[in-house]
């Protein structure tokens, strides 16, 4: 007996998803459920493998089950594939495990040819709708089975040509006698292009059909958006055998798209649009403008609400937003797909807040129903309305379309999606602009900051796609008119050509020329976000702080809830314009008297700065690091000041002091400045520094503490190797610290700690916390010493490449390598908690605002994760649902157990 390959419906349900993809499983349970599903089966992802494996063959068995089930069908609708004068027509469809929008293939009316059109006409009483039929059938199969594609189609082409000749001007203007050539006329491409008759044979046409859809598994548009959003390949898609409901039969048939919320906003209400008398990929390709769902109220109000009560059927019984596809022939509604509804960060937020509400759903759902990366979404910069009234008055509105994906975005126009790819890769902020977008696009649109279609509908490609990567879309403006070929559009009569920049409103659906100044969030006035952030902390165990430089980044961190400041660089202060010359000096002096000199100066900066961190931080901790990177990196560049001597000498002018300068700097020039003196080193090196920053923070802390204030300064020591580095420092550091304590009269209570960013370090972290009282991560230098990679460099150089060739599963300097890096900080924690239990524990690197690296520091039993500011909220999230599924995984074994 050979494996089961082939599901009838009757024989599966949702839990099947992994096997028979998420369409099949879920057809499946609508089937079961009762609701009004067309016979069918689902050949299984399993099959899929097998296929490539085979190096493109069915595997053993699974054609045969393939026959038998179709003639399960047969028996079930009473009609049968290939006859003549009753023929079943089917529809071929693809389904992976997780919907992948548009990215696999699809084909309709599968089954047809010159007899069995016959039959369908006669048996519709409709030849000009089977002919209909029977056109699609040869454009779709042609261009997914046999790889008929070309800019301009040339199917297209003879359609727009026979509908120029119509008085509508519609695709259903099209007359019998017209779609009678048209069907001739494709048949003929087929033959020009591919040499072969049209397969008319419908197994054979089943066959090929199904083979394509496992093609396309392979298919390169298929692996990018794998690639892109981290899916495995292995996975397999299943092919589904369904049978055709024409919504095409007339004026009480049509077919449409709903979701059972807005998925923009989550409102509940049912958000979609349907197409009378028209078949599925006439929706989606946006070839006719659709009506909205309500419309269907009017025009088949029995339809409609047989429509609204499986909706809130199917809401219930998955818990969740539906996204489903429906056709309804002659009067009778069809489901022909139900899946969770992709939605903007905004609707998902909300949805799972108004659920939880609704007692539909527990809040430990609601928390892992939302993306963390998303509420980055929320987040985001929108434009500045003062801007966009400014840019209207100065004429650069363009055209309204249709808001299809929230967010706005300036950028430069590309019009095809390799320019897009190209210029985004480069850094460039890109929108695309397409007639309409289709699966190919999907490489540039992975790119782009924003989507602007001419033609299309809220469940456009272009729509479907751009929500579920977060990018705002305009789609359906048809008041523009995009020329794809000479890389321009036009809208109010300007002419904007590929590298203009535009503006585009996702949320208004407004298209300006030029740019609109953009501004931020206003978070406070995010009320769902808040609850479900509450819920959030709730339940999560790691601290989540923030790494922030100056009190008004303080500021925005704690409004975002961040509970302390896990790294201040102090350096980035020096940086500033009035102080880069005091501390360029300092650097320069000759002696230690004229050194002090200049930190004298340079105390009371800093100490201004702490108090205003202190004042923002009032009661949390703040930890404040000490000087950090090599002191060239505060000089001008080597390379400028050799061409200013050099200019200056060849011009006759005084050239000492640019000399002067480009001696000290060649004296400081380190051939690895990021293994050089920098960090702990450069501390010990010039002591008086890291003397001035201590007296810096302990003073602001002391005065903060008289006006009342709660300070809680942490002086973090970076780059330490060896526990004897930071005796020697403690040594210069500690006096200091008393000695402000003693003049001040106050006592403050402060840690002295380290960054672990040596791998020595977290080897022997058990002497190095004999000395520090905290520990903080800096995963950023401590990836780039693991790995030896340089962290300015590698990946310009090779590591994007390491990571598109799966050299590398992800790029370890945003994802952390919890293998390498991870096990050294696994070492570290324990060893340094086995020297002092109560270490504080943190990581403040860019990875402590990573979902999965989050996830990693809750199981490593970290006390807190310190990330920027915008990431607070991001990192709240994921440090809950890291709780909940440590939870949820105790809990499973524990019931193992039992
Ligand atoms: C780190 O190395 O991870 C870190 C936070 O410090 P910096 O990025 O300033 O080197
Ligand atoms: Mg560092």
């Amino acid at each position: 007996m050979s494996k089961k390959w082939v599901y009838l419906f009757s024989e599966a349900d949702r839990s099947m998803r992994n096997l028979l993809g998420g369409k099949g499983a879920n057809l499946a349970e609508m089937a079961n459920a009762a609701l009004p599903v067309p016979p069918g089966f689902t050949i299984t992802t399993e099959a899929c493998n097998e296929y490539n494996d085979l190096g493109k063959q069915f595997p053993d068995g699974m054609w045969d089950q393939t026959l038998a089930a179709m003639k399960e069908v047969e028996k079930q609708t009473g009609k049968k594939f290939g006859d003549p004068s009753n023929p079943l027509l089917v529809s071929v469809r693809s389904g992976a495990r997780v919907s992948m929008p548009g990215m696999m293939d699809t084909v309709l009316n599968l089954g047809l040819n010159n007899e069995t059109l016959e039959g369908l006409a006669k048996l519709t009483g409709n030849r000009r709708f089977a002919l209909d039929a029977y056109r699609r059938f040869i454009q779709m199969f042609s261009r997914i089975v046999l790889d008929i594609k070309a800019e301009p189609d040339p199917f297209e082409e003879v359609l727009n040509e026979y509908k120029a000749k119509t008085k509508g001007g519609q695709d259903t203007d099209l007359t019998e006698e017209m779609l009678e050539e048209i069907v001739e006329k494709f048949k003929a491409i087929v033959k020009a292009k591919r040499g072969i008759d049209f397969p008319t044979e419908p197994y054979e046409q089943l066959r090929l059909a199904t083979a394509a859809v496992f093609n396309s598994w392979m298919g390169k548009r298929a692996i990018d958006y794998r690639n892109f959003n981290k899916l495995p390949h292995n996975w397999g898609t299943a092919v589904n055998v369904v049978t055709m409901v024409f919504g095409n039969m007339g004026n009480d048939s049509g077919t449409g798209v709903a979701f059972t919320r807005n998925p923009a906003t989550g409102e509940k209400v049912l958000y979609g649009e349907y197409l009378q008398n028209a078949q599925g990929e006439d929706v989606v390709a946006g070839i006719r403008t659709p009506k909205k769902i309500a419309h269907l109220a009017e025009d088949m109000p029995e339809v409609y609400k047989q429509f609204v009560d499986v909706a809130k059927m199917l809401e219930n019984h998955y818990r969740d937003i539906q996204d489903m596809e429906f056709t309804v022939e002659r009067g009778k509604l069809w489901m022909l797909q139900t899946r969770s509804g992709k939605r903007t960060a905004a609707a998902a937020v909300k949805a799972a807040v108004d659920m939880v509400n609704e007692g539909l759903i527990t809040k430990d759902e609601a928390l892992m129903r939302v993306e963390p990366i998303q509420i980055n979404q929320l987040l985001l910069p929108r434009f500045d309305l003062a801007a966009v009234e400014e840019a209207r008055r100065a004429g650069r509105f363009l055209a309204k379309g249709l808001n299809a994906s929230p967010g706005e975005a300036s950028g430069i126009a590309a019009f095809d999606a390799d320019t897009a790819e190209e210029w985004g890769l480069e850094g460039k902020s890109v929108i695309l602009i397409r007639p309409e977008t289709a699966p190919d696009d999907v490489h540039g649109m992975l790119r782009a900051k924003g989507i602007l279609t001419q033609r299309g509908g809220a469940t456009s490609h272009a729509a479907v796609v751009a929500r579920g990567l977060g990018l705002p879309c305009v789609a359906g403006c048809e008041a523009i008119r995009v020329d794809a070929v000479a890389k321009q559009m036009t809208a109010d009569g300007k002419v904007i050509k590929e590298g203009d920049t535009v503006s585009i409103s996702g949320t208004t659906g407004e298209v300006f020329a030029g740019s609109v100044k953009t501004i931020e969030t206003d978070f406070s006035k995010e009320k769902d976000l808040a609850t479900l952030l509450q819920w959030a902390d709730e339940v999560r165990e790691l601290g989540v702080w923030t790494n922030a430089d100056y009190p008004k980044d303080a500021r925005v961190a704690r409004q975002f809830g961040a509970e302390g400041i896990g790294l201040c660089r102090t350096e980035h202060m020096f940086f500033e314009e009035e102080r880069l010359p005091i501390v360029q000096k300092m650097i320069l002096s000759e002696t230690e008297e004229e050194r002090q000199k200049y930190l004298d100066q340079l105390l009371p900066v800093q100490r201004g700065d702490f108090e205003g961190i202190f004042e923002v931080m009032d009661g949390y901790p703040v930890i404040i690091r000490l000087i950090d990177p090599p002191l060239h990196e505060f000089l001008p560049s080597y390379e400028e000041l050799l061409v200013e001597v050099t200019e200056r000498r060849t011009r006759g002018e005084d050239a000492s002091e640019a000399e002067m300068m480009l001696k000290a700097v060649e004296a400081m020039k380190e051939a690895n400045p990021m293994l050089g003196l920098r960090g702990i080193r450069l501390g010990i090196t010039m002591p008086g520094i890291i003397q001035m920053q201590v007296r810096a923070i302990l003073e602001a802390a002391c005065n903060m503490t008289k006006k009342g204030i709660v300070v809680k300064p942490e002086i973090m020591i970076p780059l330490t190797g060896h526990v004897n580095e930071l005796k020697v420092a403690l040594g210069y550091l500690e006096p200091v610290a008393k000695a402000v304590m003693e003049e001040q009269g106050i006592n403050v209570a402060y840690k002295f700690g380290t960054m672990i960013e040596i791998p020595r370090a977290a080897i022997t972290a058990g002497q190095v916390a004999q000395v520090a009282e905290f520990f903080s991560f800096g995963t950023n230098d401590l990836t780039q010493t693991t790995f030896g990679y340089s962290r300015d460099d590698a990946e310009g150089k090779f590591l994007l490449k390491y990571v598109e060739d799966k050299i590398l599963p992800t790029n370890p300097f945003q994802e952390l390598d919890q293998d390498g890096v991870g096990y050294l900080i696994r070492i570290a924690v324990e060893e340094g908690r086995r020297t002092r239990p109560d270490l504080e524990v943190g990581i403040c690197g860019e990875h402590g605002g990573d979902p999965s690296s989050i996830e990693f520091c809750h199981r490593t039993g970290l006390n807190y994760v310190s990330c920027s500011p915008f990431r607070v909220p991001v990192a709240r999230l994921a440090a809950a649902q890291a709780a909940l599924k440590d939870r949820s995984e105790a809990a499973r074994t524990v019931t193992r157990d039992v």
